[in-house]
């Protein structure tokens, strides 16, 4: 029997590549829950007085980060916020039985949204029309993943601002971040990189703070603890997956065959660009420019928001089709 590094009673039952220990089950779980619990505190991410709304989708991560901040702030004012994209056979309505039952089992309510409902364009009309749109004005189509981002993002905030919560969490694990931070790096997206900072301010009073709790937990490790607690959560991906952003998925690749490589090089990245981009932050506040069609914050320099532009390109289409 191997023996957790960490008590040295107990049978170890997972192996922690990053720091080469060999966990049992209490002191896995005692892991996590101390290093989530120390990005939140480190940076101030939520306190128990906080209004929150998670964006749950059903997958492992949010499971993780709704279970873990239910101990942190009263269940009462936590809203789960599940969005249907509206992807052909990915279907969160399934989902959303297990979601409801596991945020009534912790005391959380939690609301089903429709994206189609609430912007407009589910997931899969929106991309209907978008590759029309790119095939007749010959450019490149985006990827449903640039889209379904922003719409998400959107819904969220949209949803913070009308429960009138001050937080918007989201399950985001290290893996996520550490490619966020590099592809931000490889277009030179210095606005972008630094509001990836959690100490970030938001630009606009439409826009509530977005925290990440998860973010220094390594992938693998949230799908262990995910079955470890036993939690129903959504295994089968998102058809689209095959179409995300090609950056992103290079990104990714680089990233897994370094850590192969150097265990725990993701986590000495995010330390080593947290305090490096704390230097950077943008301060003082600035005022975002807000959208002209919609009334939402905008990047500077625009008038028109991402998500508007990209409506208006495929409502060319739709002009012509209806
Ligand atoms: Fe949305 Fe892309 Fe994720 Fe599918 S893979 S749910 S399209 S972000
Ligand atoms: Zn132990
Ligand atoms: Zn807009």
């Amino acid at each position: 029997m191997v023996i957790c590094s960490v008590c040295g009673k107990n049978q170890a039952i997972f192996f922690q590549k990053h720091s080469g220990r060999r966990l049992c089950r209490e002191c896995f779980i005692n892991d996590i829950r101390y290093r989530v619990k120390e990005q939140i505190s480190r940076y101030s991410m939520i306190s128990s007085g906080d209004r929150v709304v998670v964006g749950v989708s059903g997958g492992k991560d949010s499971y993780v980060v709704l279970h873990i901040l239910s101990e942190i702030v009263n269940p009462n004012n936590i809203i789960g916020v599940m969005i249907d994209e509206g992807i052909a056979g990915y279907t969160r309505e399934d989902m959303y039985i297990a979601v409801r039952k596991f945020c009534s089992d912790i005391g959380v309510d939690c609301i089903y949204v429709s994206m189609e409902k609430i912007l407009g364009f589910s997931v899969d009309r929106f991309m209907k029309f978008y590759l029309e749109y790119a095939k007749e004005n010959n450019v490149y189509s985006i990827s449903a993943c640039t889209y379904c981002g922003i719409a998400r993002r959107r819904i969220l905030n949209m949803y913070a601002r009308e429960l009138k919560a001050n937080k918007v969490v989201t399950g985001h694990n290290l893996d996520d971040e550490i490619q966020t931070y590099i592809i931000n790096i490889i277009r030179g997206d210095v606005m972008r990189l630094a509001q990836l900072h959690p100490l970030s301010e938001t630009h606009s009073d439409k826009l509530v703070k977005r925290v990440k709790p998860l973010r220094s937990i390594y992938e693998y490790e949230s799908t262990y603890y995910a079955y470890l607690l036993g939690y129903t959560f959504q295994e089968y991906e998102c058809p689209y997956i095959v179409t995300r952003p090609t950056l992103r998925t290079k990104v990714r690749d680089v990233l897994i065959e370094l850590e192969k490589l150097y265990p725990g090089v993701q986590l000495k990245l995010l330390e080593f660009l947290d305090n490096t981009i704390a230097n950077i932050l943008v301060k003082p506040r600035i005022a975002l420019p807000t959208c002209k069609i919609c009334g939402e914050p905008t990047s500077p320099n625009r008038s028109i928001c991402k998500f508007c532009e990209l409506v208006e390109d495929i409502k060319k289409i739709l002009h012509k089709l209806y």
